[in-house]
């Protein structure tokens, strides 16, 4: 019987891997050109973490998560997202004795039990960043940067950043009262799961996807009308660095997005044509998450979390392509058994000299092989029969302009090294 890959997941096949090398590469390339360096967190995490680390009342954590116990009979989860991991590790590892803040990225696969479709799967990949330390919302808008620069150089034009403040706890205990007051007047027209939030985390309703919700509450109180004057500063000043950046941005007021950690700052950057999943990168500040997961006080942070898969997708909608970098430089075509044997000597000759070549395996024809070598899009064959082997001879073909020469089998690592 066949067995499948399991259900809204995924193979990286060799059609698709070296994008994937491609986009972590340049990844990479400018987290560290901001000074952040990179963290690799364990897949699975105690189940505690992400419970108190994403909060109880997320979706994420009561509906989402691929959680198990292991034979030791200990609650395990393979992590749903990244943050959680990193504070953890922050915490574990005593980052916060070292000087401030500290800035981090990740590449991480995430695991989410979700109906898959496109841009939506199970086992999905992040790339993230997190700036820990400092409250300061220069981190805030240094996270955005960040993420529109990798986009921006990716080739990607039509993107759009919203931003929102979601306040602190000092604003938000008036605020979450007046929305309670509001919520109950509506009561009997929300949903069931609204109706639950609007008791223990009011400000989620604003995130119902039921279009009859979004209806009727039109009018809510949104929180960034109800800023206290510390979170108001800190999103004028957010405002003024990416003005100052030059990054286009809108203020958002219905973002609240979904994870409960978040706190004043909570930004998007949208793909403007890729459909329902169109949100390819989601982040913000979380000033208190340190705390909560065990670790000392006065630690805050600020990151993003981007979706690979809907990076790619939204790449290909806009006809961005990554070009395959591995391409075979020589092929060798041999005629005769001599030249068959003494072609893997060339070969390893030309390997170790760092030129990327390959020959047949197959016992294939004369003509079989060189079909072979325009089917890898090898950019030279190199022929090498019996008779031309005694006298160190070799034909050349550049495969893209069919013009053919004689070399010297001996003098053939120089004689590329000239020509790739
Ligand atoms: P959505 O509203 O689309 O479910 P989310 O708010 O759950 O997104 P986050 O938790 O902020 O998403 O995760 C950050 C990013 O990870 C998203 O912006 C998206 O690009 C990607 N992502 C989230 N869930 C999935 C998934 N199931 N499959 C693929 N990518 C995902
Ligand atoms: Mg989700």
């Amino acid at each position: 019987m066949k067995i499948s890959a399991p259900r809204g997941t995924k193979d990286i096949t060799s059609k698709e891997s070296f994008k994937w090398n491609y986009l972590e590469t340049k990844f990479r390339q400018i987290c560290s050109m901001y000074g952040y360096e990179e963290i690799r967190t364990p897949i699975f995490e105690n189940t505690e973490l992400f419970q108190r680390g994403v909060g109880d009342t997320t979706d994420i954590v009561q509906k989402e998560m691929y959680s198990f116990k292991d034979r030791g009979d200990r609650d395990l989860t393979l992590k749903p997202e990244g943050t959680a991991g990193v504070i953890r590790a922050f915490i574990e590892n005593k980052m916060f004795a070292d000087a401030q803040p500290t800035k981090l990225f990740y590449i991480t696969p995430c695991f989410r039990y979700e109906r898959p479709q496109s841009g939506r799967q199970r086992q999905f990949h992040q790339f993230g960043v997190e700036a820990v330390g400092s409250d300061t919302p220069s981190l805030d808008a240094e996270a955005i940067s960040l993420a529109m620069q990798f986009l921006g150089e990716l080739g990607l034009k039509d993107l759009s950043v919203s931003i929102n403040s979601v306040g602190c706890p000092v604003c938000r205990e008036s605020y979450n009262k007046l929305l309670k007051e509001y919520l109950e007047k509506k009561s009997d027209v929300l949903c069931d799961l609204c109706n639950e939030r609007r008791e223990k985390n009011p400000m989620r309703v604003i995130d119902c996807k039921v279009q009859t919700c979004q209806d009727n509450i039109k009018d809510i109180p949104l929180m960034a009308d109800h800023l206290c004057e510390d979170c108001q500063d800190h999103f004028e000043k957010l405002k003024s660095y990416l003005d100052e950046m030059n990054i286009k941005y809108h203020v958002d007021k219905k973002i609240v997005r979904g994870l409960d950690y978040y706190k004043r700052t909570a930004f998007e950057i949208i793909s403007n044509d890729l459909g329902a999943q169109s949100t390819v990168c989601g982040g913000g500040r979380y000033d208190g998450l340190v705390e909560q997961i065990g670790g000392p006080e006065g630690y805050s942070g600020v990151g993003f979390g981007m979706g690979v898969e809907r990076l790619l997708l939204t790449l290909e909608a806009n006809n961005i392509e990554i070009e395959n970098p591995n391409k075979t430089d020589i092929y060798i075509v041999t005629l005769g058994e001599m030249a068959k044997l003494k072609s893997f000597g060339i070969l390893k000759n030309l390997r170790d000299n760092h030129i990327s070549a390959d020959k047949d395996h197959l016992d294939r024809s004369f003509k079989a092989q060189f079909k072979y070598s325009n089917k890898i899009n090898a950019k030279y064959t190199i022929v090498i029969g019996d008779e031309e082997l005694e006298k160190d001879e070799a034909t050349l073909k550049n495969m893209e302009t069919g013009e053919q020469k004689s070399v010297k089998i001996s003098n053939l690592v120089e004689e590329f090294k000239g020509l790739l």
